[in-house]
């Protein structure tokens, strides 16, 4: 008598072998998807509101209309978006002195 439990052909075997494969790495990709956020994250809270140079506290300061993020550190100036076209347009002296032109 041949009882027992059949064992899988080949190529049933190659076929639940990829399929596995396949699972776990999808498991895999989403570990790392999940890890990329958590890292992104931790670097936002890390750096927010600090230099980009020296990693001083940025201080924020008032310059006419504009917002201006200026290093306690290293006196380095940081601008918003859009906060450079308009320093530009509100003084042009300004941009040249932030550029050092
Ligand atoms: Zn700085």
């Amino acid at each position: 008598m041949t009882g027992g439990i059949r064992k899988p052909t080949e190529g049933e075997g190659e076929y639940i072998a990829r399929i596995e494969y396949l699972r776990r790495k999808k498991v895999e990709e989403e570990k790392d998807r999940e890890m990329a956020e958590e890292t992104k994250r931790k670097r936002k809270e890390l750096h927010f509101m600090h230099c980009p140079k020296c990693g001083m506290q940025l201080i924020e300061v008032d310059y006419k209309t504009l917002k201006i993020d200026r290093c306690s550190g290293c006196d380095g100036v940081w601008l918003d978006a859009g906060e450079l076209e308009a320093a530009a347009g509100l003084d042009k002296g300004l941009l040249g002195r932030i550029l050092g032109l």
